[in-house]
C-alpha cells in the first residue's frame, strides 16, 4: 500500500470526508500537510505521520 492511500485510510478513519491530495500533499481544511512513513513500531500505529507543511503557508506571506 502507498504512503497516500495509507494517510486517506487514516484521515477517513478520523471521520474526516473534507480533504484532498494536491500530488502527494494531503489537504485537509486549508492546511497542507506532509504524509511521512512512520517507523515508531507501536502496534497501533499506521505506518503513516502527517506533518502540516509551514512552507506552503510562508510562500504565501512573501
Ligand atoms: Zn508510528
Amino acid at each position: 500500500m502507498t504512503l497516500k492511500a495509507r494517510a486517506q485510510e487514516k484521515v477517513e478513519r478520523a471521520g474526516i470526508s473534507n480533504y484532498s491530495f494536491d500530488h502527494d500533499v494531503l489537504v485537509m481544511c486549508g492546511v497542507r500537510y506532509t504524509i511521512e512513513a512512520c517507523e515508531c513500531g507501536e502496534p497501533d500505529c499506521d505506518g503513516v505521520r502527517l506533518r502540516k507543511n509551514a512552507t506552503a503557508i510562508g510562500r504565501i506571506l512573501q
